[in-house]
């Protein structure tokens, strides 16, 4: 057969492309595609993916396979694409079949989208019968996770249902030419949801908005995944405010700037971060102030990066062109309660901290946080991982049984796996309040019923008091599987990684619970997704009163001054000048040598409390980790990197212990000196730096093995994530970071999800 034969010769080919496919425009492309190339045949949405039958000349049908996933629209992520032989049928013309309800494995939905270009400039066009319509959206971009109510992804089981379409919307979603082809949301001002201001219907709401935020009060907005708190972040007023009605203590606030000119006014905005603050994610992005003055103080006390984001919605677009250029954006609730979604609720919740409303008449089917990343070596490092990701599947390559893993107790996330794919849910939040954990009970049924699953393993913590493993038991007739703590991040870490193991784990963070029941938190495992090896660990110590402890890191430097110094240690706390009473000084030191309600623990976070505060920052924690982020804003201001302290390093029936008391008592006798408190916490982050690899180094020379996964809060830290990077490297490792889902605890559920299904396999 000749060449042109070949190409005339008529076939038909099946296609099955699984991933995110639906609801990002990909049907329509299709659809272009195949009829750009002159193909029959037909393409539909089912609940196991996108199917498609293309038939005609055997070139151009194989043109269509191989151009198929390369120039797929920006949002689908595919998955795989499997194809096979179909007999001809004769069809000539291509047509968009309607979506098969049946069931079948895993169901994918779509994550929420920030309103694309195009929407723009409808949007900002006086003819366009979209012009200022805050609700404009496509199949590229709009809401999709926080409006579904159950699949297949289709209006009538969205929060849209109850908005019947006009004609002219009607023609755009039905005519596979438009880009408004099926996009489930699609509205206009004739027929879409509208804006309100304290609850009435008003068409000047925007405006109403924008002066009430220029004279400074505080505005309850109603966006995608829920309520905000907005207001002026140039207002000293405002913001004082803002945190006194909130609860906040000195947490930092993100902020939503108008664009990225203003963004730069304040912040240094490298290429990879633009790229990211103008992703279809569009995350909160932390960027570092290059005009501390700029916004005012209260926004984010004592830190050297602030937390910005664009504007991700149409509404959120119109009133930044009219309202102050920079707001103070945060989540609207009371102070670690989940996010207020509801109308009802957020008149009751907010009522008192917001001076209006400007909400909207579309209902929010699940609430959805903003998501946050820290750029590390110009990539995204992911703190929190929330809008705009969750629920974008993650393949995990282990096929076991339907998991469930209920996460840990702070900045909870729960995951789903079933076919090798891991879901992983929105930010659930801190689990100390009841609200959160009924939330999180609700969101664990929404999301069995959304996903299909059915877990026959469930996943928890090894802590028994955590309230996630307590809501883990509630679950009949499943396997438990405690997982130890920093094995799930470990875990979680190989997984985002792409490595199977085993590798060596360096997992820091605050507090963990540890096998031999003692609280764990400076670890190097070395572990694959089945087990694990404690191979070496920070040095223990007491941590006086506990809890009370963890809310006032003082008490950590006492703790640290008393183990350096022994008998001078409480008088060197006095000299220099740790803020606690003297009563309490005593107290602790009591608690210390008899072990009083003062458990032991390994934490390489309670380490940055002490040195945090030795070192002049605030003594008590009025948000998690807050110790740990002024000390390493304070090395920051030092610009680079600084001599090590000493460290020690010893070999016990346990394995390595690494301690860093030398380097305790020479800052203790720093600041006697006057020395620079910014170099003495950049050589405290030097120093741990250079412990941690020296002790990779030793457990790689033992075990052969040369990946180390980065893991824990702790490794938030970018000064200490990237310098243990760098050290490895000239060791000849292989550092790995996090980059789909934070190292913190809001990443602990795929660890467990992946540690449970690996047993499972056994
Ligand atoms: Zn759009
Ligand atoms: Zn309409
Ligand atoms: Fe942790």
């Amino acid at each position: 057969m000749s060449v042109g034969q070949v190409a005339q010769q008529r076939m038909r080919t099946r296609l099955t492309v699984k991933g995110v496919v639906q609801g990002v425009g990909f049907r329509p492309y299709v659809y272009r595609l195949a009829t750009s190339l002159s193909l029959g045949g037909w393409v539909r949405n089912t609940s196991r993916g996108v199917v498609i039958e293309v038939e005609g000349g055997g070139l151009a049908v194989r043109e269509f396979s191989r151009r198929l996933a390369a120039e797929a629209p920006a949002l689908a992520r595919i998955l795989e694409v499997t194809s096979e032989e179909a007999e001809p049928a004769g069809e000539t013309v291509f047509a968009i079949a309607s979506s098969e309800g049946e069931a079948a494995p895993m169901p994918i939905v779509p994550a929420d989208v920030a309103v694309c270009n195009e929407c723009v400039a409808d949007v900002s066009s006086p003819g366009n019968r979209r012009h200022r319509y805050p609700f404009t959206n496509c199949t590229n971009c709009g809401p999709r996770f926080t409006i579904v109510e159950g699949l297949p992804y289709d209006r009538p089981l969205t929060t849209m249902k109850t908005f019947a379409m006009c004609r002219a919307c009607e023609e755009e979603y039905h005519n596979p030419a438009n880009r408004r082809f099926h996009a489930q949301p699609n509205a206009c001002p004739a027929c879409g949801p509208a804006v309100c201001w304290d609850g009435e219907k008003r068409d000047d709401a925007l405006g109403l908005a924008a002066r009430s935020l220029a004279a400074g009060e505080i505005v309850a907005l109603k966006g995608l995944g829920g309520y905000h708190l907005a207001c002026d972040a140039r207002s000293p007023s405002a913001l004082e405010r803002l945190r006194e009605r909130k609860g906040r203590g000195k947490k930092p606030f993100a902020v939503m700037s108008r664009d990225i000119a203003e963004v730069r006014r304040f912040c240094s905005v490298s290429e990879e971060a633009r790229a990211i603050l103008e992703s279809p994610q569009a995350p909160i992005v932390l960027l570092e102030k290059v005009a501390p003055d700029y916004l005012t103080e209260g926004v984010a006390p004592r830190l050297h990066r602030y937390g910005v984001m664009l504007p991700y919605t149409p509404l959120h677009r119109l009133l930044l062109e009219i309202s102050p250029p920079t707001l103070v954006m945060t989540s609207g609730n009371l102070s670690e309660e989940p996010i207020v979604h509801d109308d009802h609720a957020a008149r009751s919740v907010l009522g008192h901290i917001a001076d209006h409303f400007l909400s909207h008449n579309r209902p929010i089917a699940v609430p959805c946080d903003d998501s946050v990343v820290a750029m590390l070596n110009g990539k995204p490092l992911p703190v929190r991982r929330s809008r705009g990701y969750a629920p974008v599947p993650k393949e995990v390559g282990l096929r076991g049984p339907e998991t469930l893993a209920v996460g840990g107790d702070q900045k909870n996330t729960f995951c789903l796996l079933r076919d090798g794919i891991a879901v992983l849910s929105q930010h659930v939040g801190d689990l100390e309040n009841v609200e959160t954990v009924e939330y999180l009970g609700r969101a664990i049924e929404h999301f069995k019923q959304l996903f299909e699953v059915e877990p026959k393993v469930v996943a928890h913590d090894l802590h028994p008091d955590y309230a996630s493993t307590r809501m883990a038991r509630l679950f009949q007739g499943v396997r438990l599987v405690a997982v130890q703590h920093h094995h799930a991040h470990a875990a979680s870490a190989m997984v985002d990684a792409g490595l199977k193991g085993p590798v060596i784990a360096v997992a820091y963070d605050g507090t963990g619970y540890g096998t031999d029941g003692t609280i764990w938190g400076g670890e190097i495992l070395v572990a694959d997704l089945r087990r694990f090896e404690r191979a070496a660990h920070l040095a223990s110590i007491r941590l006086p009163g506990g809890e009370a402890s963890i809310r006032k890191p003082a008490r950590m430097a006492i703790a640290y001054l008393l183990a350096g110094l022994a008998d001078r240690g409480l008088q060197t706390a006095i000299d220099i000048a740790v803020p606690l009473p003297d009563s309490e000084m005593r107290v602790v030191a009591h608690q210390c040598a008899s072990g009083l309600n003062s458990p032991v623990a390994s934490s390489v976070g309670r380490l940055f409390d002490a040195v945090s505060v030795m070192l002049g920052n605030s003594p008590v924690a009025t948000y998690e980790g807050q110790a740990a982020a002024e000390l390493e804003a304070q090395a920051h201001g030092y610009g680079t990197a600084g001599e090590a302290y000493g460290f020690e390093l010893r070999r016990e029936s346990a394995g390595v212990v690494f301690d860093l008391l030398p380097a305790v008592r020479e800052i203790a006798q720093g600041v006697r000196r006057g020395d620079s408190r910014a170099e003495m916490a950049a050589r405290f982050h030097e120093t741990l730096a250079q412990c941690t690899a020296e002790v990779c180094r030793q457990v790689s020379e033992e075990t052969g093995l040369v990946d180390v996964v980065l893991c824990g809060g702790v490794f938030q830290n970018l000064l200490l994530a990237g310098r243990v990077l760098e050290l490895l490297e000239e060791k000849g490792l292989r550092g790995h970071v996090h980059d789909d889902v934070p190292p913190n605890d809001g990443g602990l559920s795929l660890g467990q999800a992946a540690v449970a299904s690996a047993l499972a396999q056994e």
